[in-house]
């Protein structure tokens, strides 16, 4: 395997973590037989005398001095097998893009410091990572294991997320025998919020014991601490004597970082360098330590200064034996190697079944296409869909979607997903087997404001080419083609409620025709493939709709409401509250949806589908507040530029042609939604605590 690893630091480990990991891990796996490119930034910090490491044998170390030099680099990322991005990379996020752009294998992100970064990203801090790029890297690698992944897979919508913990140098660290100094050590830097713990694990246990003997090495330990007698301080003890230490230890103790404590599965790599020495440990408890090490069989936890105490009242000797297997039969750099390998590979065959074409679908059945499917309203039909019986495939770019939309959609035996831009030809394993496509859906398209103005080109394009993409895979399969439009398509209308016939009142210069017109000329093509006979086309002009699945942040007026209401943000209206709109629950709409697909009537006419209860926002407002108690006072922001005053559909048609009427009251479709949204909120929050 050709790996190209854009990390850190290898060169040099002067002031970080990062080289010591990369070396272990990176020598263990040219061990494999895989060559190895390591390309790191020249900073000036890291240069002269702090570069400790020139010419590795292990693999190619080359620096490149900026982003612009990183080009001369692109021919050997997009030639490897897999291109890993690590934590605190300078520019990361541009160097994240870059990657993406040019990698044809599988890409990587790792971090080797998870929680900080969780932190980050929570705080909207962008230093060396960012949301809009962790879909795009096929695996997230972390320092942290256990929820936290799940996290980063449903919040962030990595593709997938994995641990890949620190390891030791079993060769470097073993039993060294000789005498044993002292009967509690402590080896770390000083650090604010490790300080009450060591005070409360060593410090005031040595006060109480001073017949025994104690040492704290490590740098940075402020001189108003008051060490106990019985307590050596080791101001530097260098990496070469840390095996001699530990060896010379009855008893070690593991302290770790609050935020490490709070997401929990976060081992330091003390804990294997003690265990590899065969030193008992003595740990502070967190979620997780269980899954590496038995508590009471390979180590010791402890809460209080009592603990501790107890602790050093027993021969703990039989424990660090048993740490010391465990960490030879699972966490060595060899170990870890093994799993990155495993994790590549398993990338590697997911993005070939997702982007290759394996299908996990039957290989006969017909299949429905849904476009966008891992949208709001997408994921919903996917799911109605399925329990309908039909084999989905859902083609998404992911833009805008959840991951934890696709997450529960993945599960199931019919259904599959290809990563895929409708602005580009579809791919492949789209075409490849055209013939058995049978129902199209074009729902692809960002739907809230603030995400399709985003990008207003790109808007444009995926309703133009996009839909011609689509509806020519619909001429090539012989398929029906349901395109969902937009009330948008009304503008700010002159007329009231909206009937198909109304051609609408849009402003083709403001910032929201990329999407309104967009849709009208989405609209327009799918019509000309029916009227020149090449398509059998359906057109919906769905009106607001919301429900569970919505983004929180996408700044859509019932998401953003419940959401502010929720958490006690103060809440927005935008204008006076007094412009009003229709409420349809997702459940009608996705019925409204499928109906129309699968009526026999003439297509050439579009469908409004909505719920015609209208009501003003401020209206809308009230029930939520109802609905959460929410106290938060309310702002009024101006009204944004084109934003319809009144908008109701006239579903006559729908109701005549389809039989379709929504069903669900705002009520009940509100108290479901806000429902959800608590659940989503109250995760997100565990996860913004988990990552502080
Ligand atoms: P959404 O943003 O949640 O879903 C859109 C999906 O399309 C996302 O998964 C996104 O990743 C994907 N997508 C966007 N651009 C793409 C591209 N170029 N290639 C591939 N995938 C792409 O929005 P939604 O509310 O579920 O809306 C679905 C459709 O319904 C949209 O076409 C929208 O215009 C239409 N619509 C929605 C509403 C509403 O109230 N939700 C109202 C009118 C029309």
């Amino acid at each position: 395997m050709k790996l190209v690893v854009l990390g850190l630091s290898l060169g040099s480990s002067w002031g970080n973590g990062h080289a010591t990991t990369f070396r272990a891990l990176l020598r263990a796996y040219a061990e494999r037989g895989h060559d190895i490119l390591f390309l790191e930034r020249e900073v000036p910090w890291y240069a002269g005398a702090h570069r400790d490491l020139t010419d590795p044998d292990f693999c190619r170390l080359a620096y490149y001095r900026s982003l612009a030099a990183l080009d001369d680099w692109h021919a050997e990322i997009a030639a490897a097998d897999a291109v890993i991005v690590g934590s605190y990379v300078p520019d990361g996020v541009a160097v994240a893009r870059f990657v993406q752009a040019h990698a044809q294998g599988v890409t990587a992100f790792y971090d080797i410091d998870t929680p900080v970064t969780l932190a980050k990203l929570a705080r909207g801090e962008h230093e060396y990572l960012s949301p809009a790029v962790i879909p795009g890297f096929d695996v997230y690698l972390s320092f942290t294991g256990g929820p936290t992944l799940t996290r980063i897979e449903q919040r962030y919508g990595a593709p997938r997320a994995r641990a890949l913990y620190c390891s030791v140098d079993a060769d470097a660290y073993r039993p060294l025998g000789g005498e044993t100094r002292w009967d509690l050590t402590y080896l770390g830097t000083y650090s604010d919020d490790r300080q009450p713990t060591l005070e409360r694990l060593l410090i005031e246990p040595a006060r109480r014991r001073p017949d025994l003997r104690f040492a704290v090495a490590g740098p940075q330990y402020p001189d108003t601490i008051d060490w106990p007698a019985n307590v050596e301080r080791i101001e530097h003890l260098p990496p070469a004597e840390h095996a001699a230490f530990y060896s010379a230890s009855r008893l070690t103790l593991n302290v770790t970082r609050a935020d490490m404590i709070a997401a929990g599965w976060s081992p330091s790599v003390r804990l294997f360098e003690a265990g590899a020495c065969g030193t008992p440990i003595l740990s502070d408890r967190w979620d997780g330590i269980e899954t590496l090490f038995a508590p009471g069989e390979a180590i010791l936890l402890a809460d209080t200064t009592d603990d501790a105490l107890a602790a050093l009242a027993i021969d703990a000797g039989p424990i660090g034996q048993a740490a010391r297997e465990q960490v030879l039969a699972g966490h060595t750099a060899r170990h870890r190697a093994e799993e990155l390998e495993r994790h590549l590979q398993e990338a590697s065959q997911d993005k070939g079944r997702r982007t290759m074409g394996m299908a996990t679908t039957d290989q006969e059945a017909p299949l429905t296409l849904v476009a966008g499917g891992a949208g709001f309203i997408g994921s919903h039909l996917c799911a109605a869909l399925l329990a309908r019986g039909e084999h989905v495939v859902c083609l998404d770019n992911l833009q805008t979607a959840r991951a934890s939309n696709l997450r529960a959609l993945e599960a199931h035996p019919r259904f599959e997903f290809v990563r895929a831009d409708v602005v580009d030809p579809l791919p492949a394993s789209i075409l490849h087997r055209a013939a058995r496509f049978t129902r199209v859906y074009n729902l692809a398209c960002a739907a809230s404001p603030p995400q399709y103005q985003e990008d207003p080109e790109h808007t444009m394009l995926t309703c133009v080419l996009g839909t011609d993409h689509l509806l020519r895979l619909a001429e090539q399969a012989g398929a029906r083609f349901l395109l969902t439009s937009t009330s948008e398509v009304y503008g700010d209308p002159e007329i009231h409620p909206q009937r198909e016939d109304y051609r609408g009142f849009v402003n083709c210069t403001g910032p929201r025709a990329c999407y309104d017109e967009g849709k009208r000329a989405a609209e327009a093509m799918t019509f000309d493939f029916a009227r020149t006979g090449r398509a059998d086309v359906r057109v919906a002009r769905i009106f607001n709709t919301y429900g569970p699945h919505m983004h929180p942040d996408d700044g859509r007026v019932v998401s953003n409401l419940i959401c502010q209401a929720l958490s006690g943000r103060p809440i927005t209206i935008y204008g006076d509250g007094t412009q009003t709109r229709s409420f349809c629950y997702v459940s009608d709409l996705v019925d409204g949806l499928m109906r129309l697909m699968e009526s026999e009537i003439d297509g050439m006419e579009p469908i409004n589908l909505g719920n015609p209860n209208e009501m003003p926002v401020n209206d809308l407002l009230d029930r939520i507040v109802g609905l959460t108690g929410a106290e938060a006072p309310v702002e009024y922001r101006p009204l944004p530029v084109d934003d319809p005053r009144r908008r109701r559909p006239d579903i006559a048609r729908a109701a005549a042609l389809l039989g379709w009427a929504p069903k669900v009251s705002l009520d009940e479709g509100l108290a479901a939604t806000c429902a959800w949204f608590a659940t989503e909120l109250a995760e997100g929050e565990a996860l913004a605590c988990a990552a502080e």
